[in-house]
């Protein structure tokens, strides 16, 4: 296949939330889904990532250039070096790391459909399913909220589910502990307690908060300092119990690997990472036995993560789930706390760029 066959175009989709939501250090009431497409004869390719509405313009400027470079774009690791390469001015964290990220998804799923095969077996993988956690638990919420959300994964059967803590930049401790003790009393001791402060916690602080949490039994808090203070994380994990994880903005293999040995569970966003090829790239690049967990975006990180050995979960968030279930074919509910493989060809899931129109943006 030559690169004439192959048509790159991107879109953004502005969807509000179905409340406001806030974390410990940012508040919002939409989510911006920046989809690219690969079209190839009558097959069309899907990726997306979130990402504010001026990544299709990195899409269209800078990336769909190189895939109409006189090579074959179904080469995806190629492809996504030759991306790589073209991006090195405009620099590959944030904006440039979202488009690269829905470009590569989306070639691959093209792949995938052209040849009729599932992303796994193109992987030469045997994909397994992998467990959910349910995530949301917004500082906005009042208590109905929390609970009703909170009793839904419950009864969905999710054995983990996380909240926001570090409400106000951690200016909120008492409603934190107050929030977390709701979460234990809602999905009682047999389900686990996952909190994410979104680094709004200095070390210190974060070091007390983490024992009060250890007393009710949390077993996970992300980002309990920010992720740039590596040495911050590592203090933090070594005085409390619950692990420490982080890695949502890591944007390439490198700070991946560099932050791997201060977190207890790494995280991967393959909507920012570099797509499918980025997180294949950071897992090889992370020390042996480095714990993987999958940031956001759950059904598109799931042929990837079912693929990668020793994952431990993919995060069930409440907007990527719900923006799914309302744009995306192919998203079924978890069965028994795991999502299945997709055996459909290229990543299985159909935009449906109709019913979108109304979000449309850009
Ligand atoms: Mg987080």
């Amino acid at each position: 296949m030559t690169s004439e066959d192959v048509a790159l175009a991107a879109a953004a989709y502005r969807i509000p939330t179905d409340a406001p939501e806030a974390d410990g250090t940012l508040a919002w009431d939409s989510t911006t889904m920046v989809v690219a497409t690969a079209s190839c004869g009558g097959s069309v390719g899907t990726g997306w990532t979130y990402a504010p509405a001026a990544a299709v313009a990195v899409v269209e400027e800078l990336l769909a250039p190189v895939v109409a470079e006189d090579r074959d774009p179904l080469d995806v690791e190629a492809t996504w070096e030759a991306m790589v390469r073209q991006v090195r001015n405009a620099g590959r964290p944030g904006l440039v790391g979202m488009a690269l990220s829905a470009v590569d998804i989306a070639l691959w799923d093209l792949r995938g459909r052209v040849e009729g095969r599932a992303l796994a077996d193109l992987w030469d993988a045997t994909p397994v399913p992998v467990e959910a956690y349910g995530s949301g638990g917004f500082t906005t919420y009042d208590e109905d909220r929390l609970t009703t959300q909170l009793g839904g994964w419950r009864d969905l059967g999710l054995r983990d589910v996380k909240i926001k803590i570090a409400e106000s930049w951690g200016h909120e401790e008492q409603r934190d502990l107050e929030r977390a003790a709701t979460a234990r009393k809602v999905v009682g001791d047999d389900i686990g307690v996952f909190v994410d402060a979104n680094g709004g916690y200095s070390v210190t602080q974060a070091c007390g908060v983490g024992r009060r949490l250890d007393e009710l039994g949390v077993a996970w808090f992300e980002e309990p300092v920010s992720s740039d203070d590596l040495t911050g994380l590592d203090e933090v994990r070594v005085s409390v119990r619950a692990d420490v994880a982080a890695g949502e903005y890591g944007y390439d293999e490198a700070s991946l690997a560099r932050m791997a040995p201060y977190v207890d569970c790494l995280q991967l966003d393959v909507t920012r990472c570099g797509g499918y090829t980025g997180w294949r790239r950071a897992v090889a690049a992370v020390p042996p036995g480095t714990e993987l967990s999958a940031h956001c975006a759950p059904y598109l990180s799931l042929p990837v993560a079912a693929t990668t050995p020793g994952l431990r979960h993919v995060e069930w968030f409440h907007d990527h789930v719900r923006i799914a279930q309302l744009l995306v074919d192919g998203c079924p509910d978890p069965t028994d706390a795991h999502l299945a493989p997709q055996v459909a060809p290229g990543h299985g899931l159909t935009f449906r760029t109709a019913g979108a129109e109304a979000f449309r943006v850009t």
